[in-house]
């Protein structure tokens, strides 16, 4: 597909607004809608966060007034010309259908990950967004974790021999879509560590009656070292991350700890966005995050499929 070689012209229209503020909706108000409202009223000082004016909250609910912030339907945030930013906080079924919306009335889309349910509809979006010289950003905020951070240090320069990465946590709410997309965060901490990685094998484990659901995916980084993704969820699991990865010097059985910041994570976020915004994110960053991004799609999506075909 075309957009495996992304080119990144999208600087047309934030150019245009360089220096302005950029009006901005929230639409879906749960954990997430929640935490970047707050956000968006209190930004962080001298930072690309300040770009963002928030204009109102878009719900399918009658919410009235959320943190003082007025409800507006969807139709008034398509059509506003003083709305020129949509922060997509739904479940993950309808973020498609948002995105394309936003994006045919013109506006800049911040959506939660994952940005859709398939390869194929994620690099459209892409090209939309491309075609239409608007930002179409992906929040990772896992990427921003301290203990990620510290992580891709510790595995800096060091050659993997194998590596597993186990992930537990509570069922999934219905409308989050197949496990390799709601776990999307996973697969891009395993893809930014250990680079390109290419599918193997996969099982699935489902036990309905305990809603629980465990995924094995065997991967293999481009010098064929075998890495494995588990992705487990049921009732009474406890949030966690689980490591195991053996180098040519050492093992880590444990993800470090890292420098606690003073900055949340969706706020990270909404700074690197609006730097994107701004024009100031370097072209080959833009790149090569949206090259990450569609291989991970790819990946999740051949796993699936996988897993699908073979299921019982
Ligand atoms: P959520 O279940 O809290 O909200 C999801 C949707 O359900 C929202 O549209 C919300 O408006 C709606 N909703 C929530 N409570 C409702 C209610 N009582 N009645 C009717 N509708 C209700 O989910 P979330 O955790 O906010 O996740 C939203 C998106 O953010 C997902 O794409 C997820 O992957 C992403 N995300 C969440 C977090 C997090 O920490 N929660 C972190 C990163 C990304």
């Amino acid at each position: 597909m075309k957009l495996q070689n992304y080119t990144v012209n999208v600087h047309i229209k934030t150019r245009r607004l360089l220096g302005n503020m950029f009006g901005c909706v929230v639409v879906g108000v749960g954990v997430a809608g929640k935490v970047r409202i707050r956000d968006l009223l209190t930004p962080l000082a001298s930072s690309a966060a300040e770009i963002f004016t928030l204009k109102g909250l878009v719900s399918r609910r009658m919410l009235e007034e959320v943190q003082g912030v007025r409800q507006m339907p969807l139709e008034e945030a398509l059509t506003r010309s003083d709305v020129q930013v949509a922060f997509i906080c739904t479940e993950n079924t309808s973020h498609e259908d948002y995105i394309r919306q936003f994006l045919e009335a013109g506006k800049h889309v911040c959506v939660e990950y994952p940005m859709a349910l398939s390869y194929n509809v994620a690099a459209e979006l892409m090209d939309q967004a491309q075609r239409k010289g608007l930002i179409l950003h992906e929040e990772h905020i896992e990427l921003f974790t301290p203990a990620f951070k510290q992580l891709k240090k510790d595995v800096a320069g060091k050659q993997l021999e194998e590596g597993s990465l186990h992930f537990t946590g509570g069922p999934l709410k219905s409308g989050f879509g197949f496990l390799t997309f709601s776990g999307i965060p996973r697969l891009t901490w395993l893809v930014e560590l250990f680079g390109e990685l290419s599918f193997k094998a996969a099982t699935m484990d489902e036990q309905p009656e305990k809603k629980h659901s465990k995924m094995t995916v065997q991967l293999l980084t481009k010098d064929q070292k075998p890495v494995t993704w588990t992705e487990e969820r049921a009732e009474g699991l406890s949030r966690g991350k689980h490591i195991h990865l053996r180098f040519s010097t050492c093992t880590m059985t444990e993800l470090p700890v890292g420098v606690q910041e003073p900055v949340g994570l969706f706020m990270q976020d909404t700074v690197l966005f609006g730097s994107k915004l701004q024009g100031s994110v370097p072209p080959e960053q833009l790149q090569t995050e949206m090259s990450r991004i569609l291989h991970c799609f790819k990946l999740a999506e051949e796993i699936r499929r996988h897993c699908q075909d073979t299921k019982a």
